[in-house]
């Protein structure tokens, strides 16, 4: 067992998170022990952190955007040696005999995946703690392996972020020809811009912030819309084969419907639950549209997914803080102030009393 590893964690929804001591398991057969370099701070972190979709456990440690170095590994493993550069993402288990499994599709176990925080280990019945701490143990069969190139800082976001924008756009056949609309330049809109365009599409941003419109384009967009703009919007009728909307919280989607073209779709991967106002049926009848969800991407994807990103010399925009500044930055990231994803340096938990 690693005892006593140090971790930032969430104590109730309305507390700072703050440091927390805590052990992790000795390492099965198949596991690997990982020293955390960097981890990614998702939207989601923060929704979890203040309970917002009321299924919080606290103690709560985030952090599903691992990137760290393998320090030792179970006698059966066969994938990796102390020493690689692994990255974990959302989830660290699932049945393993679903359908959905057997599909490569594991975020979507019929059994319920394990989420990497916040979830409930299926062996030992223990809460899972992420990735804002020193140390994870992680089964071989949910470690990523980095490809050699990639900046091991920028390679954080792909683990959620990256993942869970390319899995909609592969699975919705993106290439040379598609016309991609992206909603929100966030963590994952960043991301969304930049695998679309690689993908060879042309790329749309839908914005509520005319100050992003330069970054935007250096990002990967070719063109910039302002969602608050109804002409600009009427401009985009019919255009759009695909849009990823990731915006967190609820809003109208129904303005965007009208600029998806037939048999286009719209994919939601940031709001959870009902919309408000209601979506408007007709326009989806009339021409054969989809309004859609997709949650992060399997195991195979993620792998994948960072592939295409070493070939293509991907990675997220970061800012790097200390951990001690989480808070400031689940702030700024209220105020949609985020270029484009704060990854934490884990070094400065060695710092933490
Ligand atoms: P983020 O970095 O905070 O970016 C969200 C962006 O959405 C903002 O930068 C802003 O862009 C826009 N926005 C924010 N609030 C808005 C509002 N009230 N109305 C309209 N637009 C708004 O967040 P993120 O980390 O990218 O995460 C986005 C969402 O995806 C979160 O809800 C997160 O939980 C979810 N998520 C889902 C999955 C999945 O598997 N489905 C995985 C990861 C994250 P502009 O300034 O450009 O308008
Ligand atoms: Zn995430």
């Amino acid at each position: 067992m690693f005892s006593n590893v140090r971790g930032y964690a969430a104590f109730s929804a309305q507390q700072p998170l703050g440091l927390f001591r805590f052990d992790r398991r000795s390492l099965r057969d198949d596991d690997v022990a990982v020293e955390i370099l960097y981890c990614g701070v998702c939207h989601s972190d923060l929704h979890n952190a203040r309970n917002d979709w009321g299924n919080a456990n606290y103690p709560m440690v985030p952090g599903h955007e691992i990137i760290g170095r393998v320090v030792e590994v179970g006698p059966s493993v066969t994938r990796f040696k102390a020493g690689d550069a692994v990255g974990v993402g959302c989830m660290v288990d699932s049945c393993g005999r679903c359908a959905s499994c057997a599909r490569g599709l594991e975020q979507y176990c019929e059994n319920q995946a394990t989420y990497t925080y916040n979830g409930t280990d299926p062996q030992d019945g223990s809460t899972t703690y992420g990735g804002y701490s020193e140390r994870i143990v992680v089964s071989q069969d949910f470690v990523l392996r980095v490809p050699d190139g990639l900046d091991l800082a920028g390679a954080a976001p792909l683990l959620c972020a990256g993942i869970t924008t390319w899995s909609p756009l592969r699975h919705c056949k993106v290439g040379p020809g598609s016309r991609v609309a992206v909603v929100g330049l966030g963590g994952l809109g960043h991301m969304a811009l930049k695998l679309a365009k690689a993908l060879g599409a042309e790329v749309t941003l839908f914005t509520r912030s005319a100050g992003k419109e330069a970054d935007a384009r250096r990002l990967g967009a070719d063109r910039i819309v302002l969602s608050a703009d109804p002409s600009a919007m009427g401009a985009n009728a019919g255009r759009f084969d695909l849009i990823v909307d990731t915006v967190p919280y609820v809003h109208d989607v129904n303005p965007y419907v009208p600029t998806l073209a037939t048999d286009g779709t719209l994919v939601l991967v940031g709001y959870l639950g009902p919309l408000d106002p209601m979506l408007n049926t007709a326009p989806l009848v009339m021409n054969r549209k989809a309004v859609a969800g997709s949650l992060i991407g399997g195991i195979a994807e993620t792998q994948e997914m960072l592939d295409f990103c070493a070939r293509h010399g991907i990675a997220a925009d970061v800012e790097r803080i200390r951990i001690q500044d989480i808070e400031q930055a689940f702030e700024r990231m209220l105020r949609s102030d985020v270029k484009y994803r704060f990854v934490i340096d884990m070094a400065s938990l060695k710092d933490a009393a």
